[in-house]
């Protein structure tokens, strides 16, 4: 078995620090995370950028690639006013942080702007990550990349505050499930002490980002939930479940994809089956395929063989056709891996 690499090395760390000590405070500085943006996307980059504006940065920039809207819940995150629409990033920025990005296709246009940068720091935690990017602090251990950025701004020297504190917040509890997944380490806990210790209200927070949803969003999770298929035999008798969600069914409850990104959760509780696969439409006949497994299957070993990518127990790729044919593929992939 393949030990998980370490952190980022000093020299990385020391690299970053420099390029950004570097810049004079009015050098353009644009900060990217990954289309569709969830909790850590947002609040890592959101919490950098509003510690480089501590450290007199004037000319900060955030954005992401894609159709430019915010899912509600994290509609009342700090920094919000340094986001702008990807058409809107500085065209030649001096220096480029990108955010919780595995791989460029998640970077969509905005993959050349990385490409073309003086200097671009990669701040992420998947174990796919491709290695793009010339400083690249990447931790596969680490339980977000907030982790990093939160690492990255104490070693600036930038204090933590109450706004930065709640960007870097929301990005953890997203991505350790509210503290519940296998990362949530005691670094976990004494980051969140830290950052709870600024002043943060955790009860609001997460009433705000996980437990409030517009009434058609119920009743579409309940249509969806309601066509579950559970397949005891499948995954060499481990079991998977599967379900999937149209733009029909979206436009019916009119609703935002966005409120498709944590329906995997109740679909994932599932006894019978390790392996649980929800297919959500993106256009016609192409489908963002989101995988889970409670620990019999590394699918981002699935995903990154469909050109997706992940962490070991969540990941994702695109898939093409019906839905039943995504989920042929998965099943043929299972059995692939598991013979
Ligand atoms: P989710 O199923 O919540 O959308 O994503 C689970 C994990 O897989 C996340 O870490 C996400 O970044 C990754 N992921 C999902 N879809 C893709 C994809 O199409 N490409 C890559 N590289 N990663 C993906
Ligand atoms: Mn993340």
């Amino acid at each position: 078995m393949t030990l998980p690499s370490a952190g980022p090395a000093a020299e990385q760390w020391d690299a970053a620090v420099a390029a950004i000590r570097a810049l004079g405070g009015a050098a353009p500085i644009q900060l990217i995370c990954h289309v569709s943006p969830d909790g850590d996307a947002l609040g890592s980059m959101l919490g950098f950028a509003l510690g480089l504006r501590r450290l007199g940065h004037t000319r900060v920039r955030a954005t992401f690639p894609g159709e430019f809207s915010i899912p509600t819940p994290y509609s009342a995150m700090p920094g919000l006013d340094l986001l702008v629409p990807e058409a809107d990033a500085y065209p030649e920025p001096d220096l480029v942080l990108v955010f919780d990005v595995a791989a460029e296709s998640r970077l969509g246009g905005l993959a050349a702007l990385v490409a073309a940068a003086p200097v671009s720091v990669v701040l992420d935690h998947h174990a796919s990550n491709t290695g793009f990017g010339t400083i690249r602090l990447v931790d596969p251990r680490a339980a977000a990349t907030s982790v990093l950025a939160e690492q990255l701004i104490e070693r600036l020297g930038v204090p933590l505050d109450t706004e930065i504190a709640e960007c870097f917040y929301v990005a953890l509890a997203t991505d350790t499930g509210s503290f519940k997944f296998d990362a949530t380490t005691v670094a976990v806990h004494e980051l969140a002490a830290r950052l709870i210790a600024t002043g943060l209200r955790p009860g609001d927070i997460s009433r705000r980002i996980f437990d409030t949803r517009p009434f058609g969003a119920m009743k579409l999770a309940g249509e969806v939930l309601g066509r579950a298929v559970l397949e005891p035999a499948a995954a060499g008798g481990r079991g998977l479940v599967w379900t999937y969600a149209t733009l029909a069914d979206l436009a019916r409850h009119d609703q935002p994809p966005y409120v498709l990104d944590t329906l995997i959760d109740p679909v994932r509780s599932v006894a019978e089956a390790d392996v649980t696969v929800l297919v959500k439409q993106v256009s016609e006949g192409e489908w963002a395929v989101s995988l889970r497994s409670k620990g019999a299957v590394d699918v981002s070993r699935l995903a990154i063989s469909q050109g997706g990518g992940g962490h070991r127990l969540a990941a994702g790729f695109t898939g093409y056709g019906e839905p039943g044919d995504v989920v042929d593929t998965v099943r043929r992939l299972l059995d692939d891996y598991l013979n």
